[in-house]
């Protein structure tokens, strides 16, 4: 993670937000009840042959102690982090684990406790933790009471709940990076800066004589970069959705050089026809396969050349079409040929990211390579799984956090009243007006974090997580 932000403040191994307002719980509260109670549910799915359960809250550490006793004189009474063997006094036995105020997943004093993973075994231990005093966690409480004792933001939780859901490889990347923060960084900095030009703007109007007029070059500037750092987290949005939706990639190249043959290698199946007679994918084939967990449309084209006859030539304009709308495009020469200099020239004109590769490397090395191709057969299905491993790389990887649906319209906001407060403070009106937007666009972008959240919004990221989350 990179460098914390004024509204972060350190936290143990972690870090603390602002704690969100009562206000903001009251409504959650209401229906999970209060945050003092010792709360108990099994962590993890039953069925398995091991179950977790977890307490949390002050009588955690009391009740688990109560509830069993050491399996032999030697073993170590139970403290903080230590994992030790107990027998429950219901006859069950297993590890138990303390954790300190603090230091846990909801920042409360927490014991997890492993017993049989039987639904008599886990049954019997809730109970007997319920006769000490604890109450079943509703869906979802663990993360919420993280949230309410700033242990995370609202945007580590939705990370929390579209980990737990996650059905691809990429939905799990992007929940990971949700939870560890990533967003959360970006809107903090954003909102500091927004916080700093707001305090010198208020500063300047109430107390002029002392401080002087307020440095517009400087306020106008910093709310630029606020502005271009909220449109790239908006770019992030139209990213993600990509990456749900799926991407579209070209295979673009000279005729013959082995386009169609890599498609039906990624495909699995001899879906282009496959020739020797240059010329032969006269229009685009399309086929859609799973690239380590990514959704993604493939593009087979006609050769780039001087078409022939005007069949062709129409196919050959498509291939340009689809360089110029896919996300990204495979740009194929074959080994024996060379790197030309109509590839030269072609590839200059692609106007999508590209990753260069050199096919039919099982024939003769090229006379002239391409420096940084990826180099495959498509006979002998070398190099393919570096040729999807880069390309998966160039797909997902260093993109700026990913917003969801909640966070978007909120950024949208924020973007406009920032916008709206560096045009007021050109225009010959009071800088108050600016500090209301400054305000706004401040209070918009706490409700992405949950600072300022309302009780809908909390109530309706907790509404969809499950019991012991
Ligand atoms: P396209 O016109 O670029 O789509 O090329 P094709 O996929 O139709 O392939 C043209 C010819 O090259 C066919 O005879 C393929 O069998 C052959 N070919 C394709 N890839 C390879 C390869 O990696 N090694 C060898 N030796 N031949 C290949």
């Amino acid at each position: 993670m990179g460098r914390r932000h004024q509204c972060l403040q350190p936290y143990g191994n972690s870090t603390r937000l602002a704690r969100p307002s009562p206000a903001s719980a009251a409504r959650y509260d209401s229906t999970v009840r209060r945050l003092e109670d010792t709360i108990v549910a099994p962590i993890t799915a039953l069925g398995g042959p091991v179950a977790i359960v977890r307490l949390s809250g002050p009588e955690s550490w009391s009740i688990a102690r109560t509830i069993s006793e050491p399996s032999s004189s030697t073993e170590p009474v139970t403290k903080a982090f230590r994992t030790v063997h107990r027998t429950y006094r219901h006859g069950d036995d297993g590890l138990v684990v303390l954790f300190p105020q603090g230091r846990s997943y909801t920042g409360e004093a927490c014991a997890e406790l492993s017993c049989h993973g039987s639904r008599a075994a886990v049954q019997e231990l809730l109970e007997a933790c319920l006769s000490q005093g604890a109450r079943m966690a509703d869906p979802g409480e663990f993360t919420y009471r993280a949230f309410m004792n700033s242990r995370i933001d609202l945007t580590q939780a939705e990370g929390v709940r579209d980990t737990v859901s996650a059905l691809t490889a990429t939905q799990l990347r992007q929940a990971n990076r949700l939870r560890d923060g990533a967003l959360r960084e970006s809107v903090c900095r954003l909102r500091d800066d927004v916080h700093s030009v707001l305090a010198a703007v208020e500063a300047s109007t109430d107390f002029s004589e002392e401080v002087g007029d307020l440095d517009r070059p400087a306020a106008l500037a910093r709310l630029r970069s606020v502005a271009s750092g909220i449109e790239d987290l908006l770019e992030g949005t139209q990213r993600s959705w990509l990456l749900r939706e799926g991407l579209t990639v070209a295979i673009i190249g000279r005729p013959n050089v082995g386009k169609s043959s890599l498609l039906n290698l990624f495909l699995g199946s001899e879906r282009a026809i496959v020739t020797d007679i240059p010329g032969t994918t006269r229009d685009t084939v399309e086929e859609v396969c799973n690239v380590r967990g990514v959704s993604v449309r493939f593009v087979d084209t006609a050769g780039l050349r001087t078409a022939t006859d005007q069949v062709e030539a129409i196919g050959v304009r498509r291939a340009w079409a689809s360089g110029e709308t896919a996300d990204h495009v495979l740009y194929v020469y074959a080994g024996p040929e060379g790197w030309t200099e109509e590839d030269e020239a072609s590839l200059s004109a692609v106007p999508a990211r590209v990753t260069v590769v050199e096919n039919k490397s099982d024939l003769d090395p090229p006379r002239r390579r391409y420096g940084p191709a990826v180099r495959v057969s498509a006979k002998t299905g070398e190099g393919v799984t570096e040729l999807m491993d880069n390309l998966v790389q160039e797909l997902t990887d260093g993109e700026p956090p990913l917003p969801n649906r909640r966070h978007t319209p909120l950024l949208e906001a924020a973007l406009a009243d920032v916008e709206e407060a560096s045009r007021t403070m050109i225009a010959p009106v009071p800088d108050d007006l600016a500090a209301v937007h400054l305000r706004a666009a401040s209070r918009v972008l706490g409700e992405v974090t949950g600072e300022t959240a309302s009780p809908d919004i909390i109530d309706r990221v907790f509404h969809d997580f499950c019991i012991g989350k």
